[in-house]
């Protein structure tokens, strides 16, 4: 099923087509350039544009550009791919700045009307007269400036007369107000800074509560979705988009945004992981950024996929992550060829097996999806296995291989162990075992059975390869020290790199190409970290979850 089902938005979509409060929906995606997309925003995608999608609407992708001092390019391109990436196409771009001008005239609108006034105070004055939930505000003394004087001074403040703090002009509500977002707020600052895309032209910049629903107006948005801490918003931009005289009215709907176990879901916050380098860029592999889960291996489909499942809902909760692993395993199943990799090498020589002799054997590609056929891998009497598949003194239900014992070679033969070495450390460096020629794989042999099954790369073909692994990027926060922040809880062993093995028809492997491999779950081709001579590989996911849907 392509789109979101039954949801209240949706539902309150079919009631204003029905009734003809809109006779066509429009949507619009309006991130911040101010850093990466997370998977909270993919969220917020999907449902933006699959809703457009179902009623033949459109879907704009809107950058809310108006604070100069966060806001990048390197963003906006980034959040561009991201989009693209994810499978989704706006119908058409914009870019909150080259509303300025506009937004600028709507704001003279309202000077005229008496609804707005330059404000001398200071941000720390003007946050006291604001009052509390408990307490009404304080009219400013500057609250009844003439129209005169408020029109000169708001076109001195564009004019860079003045400097940062030193003026702004406030919208003429109510101090009263039981909302405290109704009491005045300021619609415009002074930032003597130069903006991504409008350069030096512009020294005073509109607040978000003021330049949200210009932009939603003009643009012809029908449903502006945002999340609901902007609830209490809706009276102030249900006031700006009247008293502005906009022609078209958008009506805002407020949903509960994704929160993540073990997942910090905010753009500053991940920035700070950025900047203070806990992770390698925004695309770490334990980022939740979209750039991250794209290195790590999430494809498009899983992420849309969970999206969809995890529906649309107005009250906030915090969806277990190994839901998002979950659907990522869905997607993969199918789709990702199952080869062995050994991760942690341990050498075994097959006594019995002749030296110098190679053999080549069948092995399916997956035998979930038979479509995707078999490849010939090569055995001989050295081969690789991992080094916790082997214990000199196993505990009882150890199925692997130890001293006596015999096991399974996927795809080739039965091994039994009857000696080993070890190094000066006491380390074991070196396993000895017979193999059985009757016990290949695929005669049908069924003389006597083994318990374990082991993965294993030929020695002498084996290409190296690098192995990187993952754990929670952030720990569950046990305790509720008030003095810790979340970068208290950056998980210092959330990334181990090992040097191992893959099968020799992996060299062709490309960059993004997804793999099974046996017992160890999915893995990428790392895009960053790959070179012509070593593949690297970040593990998506293990195989197993006790995860349920
Ligand atoms: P952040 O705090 O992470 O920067 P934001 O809401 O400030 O988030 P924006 O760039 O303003 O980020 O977000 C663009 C759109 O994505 C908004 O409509 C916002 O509501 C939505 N969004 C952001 N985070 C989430 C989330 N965790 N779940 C659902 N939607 C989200
Ligand atoms: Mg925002
Ligand atoms: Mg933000």
């Amino acid at each position: 099923n392509k789109h979101t089902s039954s949801n209240f938005i949706r539902n309150i979509v079919i009631e204003d087509l029905k009734s003809g409060k809109y006779d066509k929906i429009i949507t619009r995606f309006p991130p911040e350039p101010n850093g990466y997309l997370h998977i909270g925003h993919a969220k917020s995608i999907v449902l933006n544009f699959e809703l457009a999608d179902e009623f033949n609407g459109k879907t704009h992708l809107r950058f809310d550009d108006t604070n100069p001092l966060k806001e990048d390019t390197e963003y906006v391109e980034a959040i561009k791919e991201d989009v693209k990436w994810l499978g989704y196409e706006w119908d058409q771009l914009y870019f909150a700045s080259d509303y300025f001008e506009e937004m600028y005239n709507r704001a003279v609108l309202l000077i005229k009307k008496g609804k707005a006034y330059v404000d001398d105070s200071t941000p720390e004055q003007i946050r006291e007269m604001r009052g509390t939930l408990t307490e009404p505000g304080k009219e400013s003394p500057y609250r009844n400036r003439s129209i005169e004087e408020n029109l000169d001074l708001f076109e001195r403040m564009r004019a860079g007369e003045f400097k940062d703090g030193e003026k702004v002009l406030r919208a003429k509500i109510d101090m009263a107000s039981p909302n405290i977002n109704m009491r005045d707020p300021v619609l415009y600052r002074i930032y003597h800074a130069p903006h991504h895309n409008t350069g030096d032209k512009w020294c005073i910049y509109p607040m978000y509560d003021f330049a949200h629903p210009l932009e939603d107006a003009i643009e012809g948005v029908t449903h502006s979705i945002c999340t609901m801490e902007f609830e209490d918003h809706r009276p102030l931009y249900d006031w700006v988009i009247q008293e502005c005289e906009m022609e078209n009215k958008p009506k805002q709907i407020e949903f509960a945004r994704l929160n993540l176990t073990n997942t910090v879901m905010s753009k500053r916050k991940l920035k700070q992981l950025v900047d203070e380098k806990f992770a390698d860029g925004w695309d770490d592999p334990r980022m939740p950024t979209i750039s991250g889960l794209r290195r790590r291996g999430y494809t498009p489909e899983a992420i849309r996929a969970f999206c969809r499942e995890i529906g649309v809902a107005k009250s906030n909760s915090t969806v277990d992550v190994q839901m998002l692993e979950h659907f990522v395993r869905e997607d993969l199943k199918l789709k990702a060829p199952r080869t062995m990799a050994v991760l942690r090498p341990l050498k075994v020589i097959i006594t019995n097996y002749p030296e110098g002799q190679i053999e080549w054997l069948d092995a399916e590609n997956n035998p979930e999806n038979p479509e995707m056929g078999t490849r010939k891998i090569p055995f001989s009497r050295e081969i690789y296995i991992e080094k916790d598949d082997f214990m000199e003194n196993p505990p009882s239900k150890y199925f692997r291989l130890f001293p006596g014992n015999e096991v399974r070679l996927k795809h080739a033969y039965f091994i039994k162990c009857h000696d080993f070495i070890k190094d000066e450390n006491g380390e074991i460096v070196e396993i000895h075992c017979t193999y059985d020629p009757e016990t290949k794989s695929g005669t049908g042999f069924t003389g006597r059975k083994v318990k374990g099954t082991l993965h294993w790369v030929e020695a002498t073909h084996a290409v190296p390869a690098e192995f990187r692994l993952y754990e929670p990027f952030i720990l569950d926060q046990e305790d509720d020290d008030e003095s810790k922040t979340f970068l208290d809880y950056v998980n210092p062993n959330s990334l181990e790199i090992l040097q191992g093995f893959i099968e020799p028809n992996m060299t062709n492997a490309k960059i993004h190409d997804k793999f099974q491999f046996f017992r160890h779950g999915y893995f990428n081709v790392d895009p960053k970290y790959t070179t012509p001579e070593k593949l690297v590989f970040n593990r998506i996911v293990s195989l197993k979850s006790s995860f349920k849907l």
